[in-house]
């Protein structure tokens, strides 16, 4: 069966153990929103999941639609297909954001896409997420608006089609218009491609415009509580403090 598991993940940040025993379960085509207060260890886990050298794995496995990928290499992961969104995105100085998402695409591929047909698939998923046509001349994260950030992850994630996309703090510094457009790019690539959206979020503000089939709690390193689309409301009403003390 097509998932991305997570099994018993134990994960260490400079020698402290920071995700402690996390078993979770990802399903193509659904939203799973990971939610905790600051500290948690969501950016954590997430950067775990995609292979990032500086977070250990020290127990427990990842796998992708059935294939061990615990050993493999942040790029392996990402040509398999997790895609993972910074929640800082830094800026790349003289990169386009067309530049950028050529290479990217074309590392993904086995046979890489002309600068003409490349160019018309970028022409075509900019169209669909209602972008200006002018935007893809822009250097990448230069003196972005947090929408803007935001919005030239979602084109990555279109043009990337990854199997399973991390999206942390996707939400964060924006205001309600510019959540409005995300979530619904988000809904969009997800509902073409059936892709997973892992949605981290500290609030629940982007889930009412975009709503998780799951949501799972994680404070201190390990999931506290899961639940439906009803649980993310309970947090905005009593905070994660009315799920923390039980
Ligand atoms: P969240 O995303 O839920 O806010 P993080 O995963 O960023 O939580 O952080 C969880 C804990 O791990 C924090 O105590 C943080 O200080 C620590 N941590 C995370 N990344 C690093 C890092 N690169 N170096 C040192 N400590 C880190
Ligand atoms: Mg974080």
């Amino acid at each position: 069966m097509k998932k991305l598991e997570i099994i018993d993940l134990h994960v260490e940040v400079n020698g402290t153990e920071i995700i402690k025993g996390v078993t979770l379960t990802f399903l193509p085509g659904k939203v799973h929103a990971l939610m905790g207060p600051n500290g948690s260890g969501k950016s954590t886990l997430a950067n775990a999941i995609m292979g990032h050298p500086k977070y250990k794995i020290t127990k427990g496995r990842i796998m992708l639609d059935g294939k061990d990928i615990t050993k493999e290499k942040a790029n392996v992961r990402a040509k398999e297909g997790i895609f993972l969104s910074f929640q800082y995105p830094a800026e790349i100085t003289g990169v386009t954001i067309s530049n950028f998402l050529r290479t990217a695409v074309n590392n993904k591929r086995e046979k890489k896409l002309s600068i003409i047909d490349f160019h018309n698939l970028l022409k075509e998923k900019m169209a669909e997420l209602k972008m200006d046509p002018s935007f893809n001349k822009r250097y990448l994260n230069a003196g972005f608006s947090g929408g803007e950030k935001k919005r030239a992850e979602i084109l990555q994630l279109a043009m990337l089609e990854p199997k399973y996309a991390l999206l942390d703090e996707t939400d964060s510094g924006l205001d309600i218009d510019s959540i409005k457009i995300v979530a619904e790019g988000i809904e969009k690539v997800r509902k073409q491609k059936a892709m997973g959206i892992i949605l981290i979020t500290h609030y629940q503000r982007i889930l009412e415009y975009l709503t998780p089939d799951e949501v799972s709690i994680l404070y201190k390193g390990k999931i506290i509580q899961q639940g439906g689309k009803e649980l993310a409301k309970k947090i905005e009403s009593e905070g994660f403090e009315g799920i923390i003390k039980k």
